[in-house]
This record gives C-alpha cells, sequence and structure tokens, in this order.
C-alpha cells in the first residue's frame, strides 16, 4: 500500500473557547496551500483529508499539530500502517483493537511501549558505565524492531561526537540505507544536547523520547529549544520524562562516584 493513504479523520467536535472561526483562521494560517472548500471540509468535521504524497506523514502530522492546537479533536489514520499495528497488538500482551478499528499513525506512542525502549536504552547506558563513560544510552526503532544502538564513547572513540544519539543514528541510517529516518523513534536516556538535537533534525526523525532531562545542556527544552522551536521546518514529535528517574540516577551515581 502507498503512503498516500495517511489521512486525517476530524471528530467535528470543537474544544471549549474555541469557535469555527477560530479553526479555520489557524487553517488558513498554517496551510495556505489548502483550499478554501478543504478548510471548510475540515472545519465541518468527519472527513478525510488527502495528503500530499510527497510527504503525508509530515502533513499528517502538521494538520494535526494545528488542529489540535486550535481545538479541534481529531485522529490520523494510516492504512499503511494498521496492518502493522495490528500485528504488534498481537504480539503485545495488552488488549487487541476491535476488528476494523482505526490506529494511530504515530509509531510506538502508548506508554507501555515507550518504557519498554527506554528500558533497552538504560542498558546500554549501563554499557556506556562500565567503559568509565558518561553513562547514556540510546536506540532507534522503526517498525517495533530496533535498527541502532548506542552508547557514548567519546572517549573510547577520541571522537567528542560520539554520544549515544550520534551512534544510534549512524548505526540505523546505515541500517536502513538511508541519511533520512522517516518513522522511526529515537529512545534516549538522557536529553539531547545542541549537536544531537541538530543531528535528529537533519534525519527527519519522527519521533523522539527521552528520559531524564538536562538542565545544563538539554537542547529539546531546558536550555535550548532546538526541537522544541515551533519555526522549525521540521517537527519532532517528542516526549520527555520516560523513566525519568531511573535515567537520572545513573548519572548522579556515575557523577558522584567520580568525585
Ligand atoms: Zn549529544
Amino acid at each position: 500500500m502507498s503512503e498516500d493513504l495517511y489521512s486525517v479523520v476530524c471528530t467535528g467536535k470543537l474544544k471549549d473557547g474555541f469557535s469555527v472561526e477560530d479553526v479555520a483562521a489557524a487553517l488558513a494560517k498554517t496551510f495556505p496551500q489548502l483550499s478554501a472548500a478543504q478548510r471548510q471540509q475540515i472545519v465541518q468535521g468527519n472527513v478525510r483529508i488527502k495528503l500530499a504524497k510527497s510527504k503525508p506523514r509530515a502533513q499528517a502530522l502538521d494538520v494535526f499539530v494545528a488542529l489540535d492546537s486550535c481545538g479541534v479533536h481529531c485522529e490520523i489514520h494510516s492504512d499503511a500502517l494498521y496492518a502493522a499495528a495490528k500485528a504488534a497488538a498481537k504480539a503485545a500482551t495488552t488488549a487487541k483493537p476491535a476488528a476494523g478499528a482505526k490506529i494511530k499513525a504515530l509509531p510506538a506512542t502508548r506508554p507501555e511501549e515507550d518504557e519498554r525502549w527506554m528500558r533497552h536504552a538504560l542498558e546500554l547506558a549501563r554499557r556506556a558505565q562500565a567503559e568509565g563513560e558518561v553513562p547514556v544510552g540510546a536506540v532507534v526503532v522503526h517498525d517495533g524492531k530496533i535498527v541502532g544502538e548506542g552508547w557514548n564513547r567519546p572517549i573510547a572513540l577520541h571522537d567528542p561526537s560520539a554520544h549515544a544519539e550520534m551512534l544510534a543514528l549512524r548505526a540505523a541510517t546505515a541500517k536502513l540505507r538511508n541519511y533520512r529516518l522517516a518513522d522511526c523513534t529515537l529512545y534516549v536516556t538522557l536529553e539531547p544536547c545542541v549537536m544531537c538535537a541538530g543531528a535528529l533534525t537533519h534525519a527527519r526523525i519522527t519521533r523522539l523520547v527521552y528520559g531524564a532531562a538536562d538542565p545544563k545542556a538539554g537542547a529539546v527544552q531546558s536550555i535550548y529549544d532546538v526541537i522544541a522551536n515551533p519555526r522549525l521546518n521540521h517537527r519532532i514529535d517528542w516526549q520527555g520524562g520516560v523513566l525519568a528517574d531511573e535515567c537520572g540516577t545513573l548519572l548522579r551515581d556515575f557523577f558522584r562516584a567520580r568525585r
């Protein structure tokens, strides 16, 4: 199935405090490429929006974010991803979706799934610790499978850029034979720095999940907003604080032991 089957379905319900005019105005501003008729359809709700074939997922996310921000409840559906999601649901211990149920196209948004991969990143962080490096681990997941792993190795590799995220990105792009990582999620135990946040943006990664915030160098939202900045062309769906205590404790214990 081709990717252009992505669509955004609006339920047509407005959140409290928003009017239809608000939505139409926001859509006109965010999506000048949509015709007035298309915008009207969206405002009326219960429609499937046909998305650009060139970058349907990116556009679906844009539509979703814009609509959500101006008060329209909507869901992103992907016929192509539905089969994969159904297979993953079968493998998981959680309740199966009803037959024919539509599943959100965003990858791995279930909390238990996020924790599972973050635990894997924590294992990699411990590997860095065992090697005398600052304990940070990262893993790239695509279609429910690991396609890249990394743990901090700047000392061992004599390379200031050998952060866990960079190594995981390099492994994933090599494995997928693509310098861009569409439909991939990167899990990392610590909020990425400026370099890694920049690399994630260049890689057009779909989603970022991190554990502990980094109040000294975090570039998602703590110090800089390289990821969260709404002016960026490529927006990454991101979430912090997954297993934050475990991720943070590992780092604190490491630095305490070194003092
Ligand atoms: Zn970094």
